[in-house]
């Protein structure tokens, strides 16, 4: 269960009317039951009721069951599209263990305002039932310019183009060290494996934070491909001969990603 407050031992959580509905009413848990909790900072709890009533409980937290696990360095950058298929991205993005959820508004993006704090909720439910510690930020809509003009130093860009099918594969697409002026890849933190512990996201496995971007329904525009071609960071992929929906071609391009550089 998500809980917003810090966890530690002997930490008591006062639960919410939902969260007491959820556990009392639904769970049909009472008092001496444990529960696991995790906040997306303190790794996973085995926590005891101590107070169960219908409209509000308390846990007490026992012992850490595990660490936080940090997800790669990973982010989708995606144009929203239609409520529920943006829904679907977000919440595959979790699954997949993105590090943040940027919804872009582009050229063509037909939603022009998302509500950040339901695809948190997508987030949290997503992480919550694929038993992960960690919670993807999920952004505020931001412009494709002004995201590209803030870029971090040194994060990577997948920009995932259908015009490019049949011309370069996402193997051919990644920097074996041309990027940065073939500069030696910065070591990877962590180490690979459920039990890795850092305090903040893993590099892929070439060193570098990277970044997926998936357009709108409509694609990319001219300019858009223009201005992102000439990145030096941007590196454009196909996903194959079709043209893939907006929400398949997310979990495409995180599933090629993990598989090549991720773990
Ligand atoms: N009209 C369809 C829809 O309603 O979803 C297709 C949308 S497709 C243009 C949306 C985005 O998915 C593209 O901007 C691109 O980022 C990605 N995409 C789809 N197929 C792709 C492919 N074969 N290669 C690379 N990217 C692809």
């Amino acid at each position: 269960l998500y809980v917003e407050q810090g966890l530690g031992e002997g930490q008591t959580i006062p639960l919410t009317k939902e969260q007491a509905h959820y556990l009392f009413g639904v769970m049909r848990m009472a008092v001496g039951d444990p529960v696991l909790l995790f906040n997306g900072r303190d790794g996973e709890w085995r926590c005891v009721v101590t107070v169960a009533n219908k409209r509000n409980g308390e846990l007490v937290c026992e012992a850490q069951t595990k660490p936080l696990q940090m997800p790669p360095d990973l982010w989708l950058c995606f144009a929203p599209i239609k409520k529920a298929r943006t829904d679907f991205i977000v919440e595959k993005a979790a699954e997949m263990g993105a590090a943040r959820i940027v919804p872009v508004n582009t050229d063509f993006t037909n939603s022009e305002r998302i509500r950040q704090d339901r695809l948190q909720a997508h987030a949290v439910e997503a992480a919550e039932q694929c038993g992960g510690t960690y919670v993807p930020e999920v952004s505020d809509l931001v412009k494709l310019d002004r995201l590209l003009a803030e870029w971090p130093e040194g994060r990577q860009l997948m920009f995932c183009d259908e015009a490019e099918v049949g011309e370069q594969l996402w193997l051919e697409a990644l920097p074996s060290d041309r990027a940065e002026g073939g500069r030696e890849a910065p070591a990877r933190r962590g180490g690979s494996g459920a039990d890795r512990i850092a305090s903040d996201p893993i590099p892929g496995r070439d060193g570098r934070p990277w970044a997926i971007l998936i357009g709108p329904e409509g694609g990319f525009s001219e300019a858009e491909r223009a201005r992102l071609k000439a990145l030096p960071f941007a590196h454009v992929v196909s996903l194959g001969p079709r043209i893939l929906r907006a929400d398949t071609a997310a979990v495409a391009a995180m599933t090629l990603w993990q598989q090549s550089l991720g773990d």
